[in-house]
């Protein structure tokens, strides 16, 4: 896992409320460490050290991107690839080695 998707600076995240409820966005709240990343995150692993609990909205799954954004299953892939390239962009850069690699595993 590139674990872009686990740094919560809430002011780098647009909309936070528009797609979380306001008990997911005091969980989302409750997870952002001082430095902006998940205090879940393990940076040397590069794991989430509570995966199997991880919140629902850390799920980058069907069901939850519907319930979140009202991305149906068709559209599912397309949008969770680009949903990474953004995310990994900003956190490491268009051309940090996560995003090459990132690139050559999906595409
Ligand atoms: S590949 Fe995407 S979903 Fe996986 S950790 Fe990176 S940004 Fe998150
Ligand atoms: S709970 Fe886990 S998956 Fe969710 S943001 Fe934190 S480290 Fe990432």
């Amino acid at each position: 896992m590139c674990g872009a998707c686990c740094y919560l600076k809430p002011d780098e995240r647009e909309d936070l409320d528009d797609y979380l409820s306001g008990e997911q966005l005091s969980q989302y709240m409750d997870l952002v460490g001082e430095d902006g990343w998940c205090i879940n995150f393990d940076h040397s692993r590069r794991e989430c050290r509570i995966y199997n609990e991880r919140p629902r909205f850390c799920r980058v799954e069907p069901e939850t991107f519907w319930e979140m954004y009202e991305i149906d299953s068709d559209q599912f892939n397309d949008f969770a690839i680009d949903c990474c390239h953004e995310q990994i962009d900003s956190v490491y850069g268009q051309d940090a080695a996560e995003m090459k690699r990132y690139q050559r595993e999906v595409g």
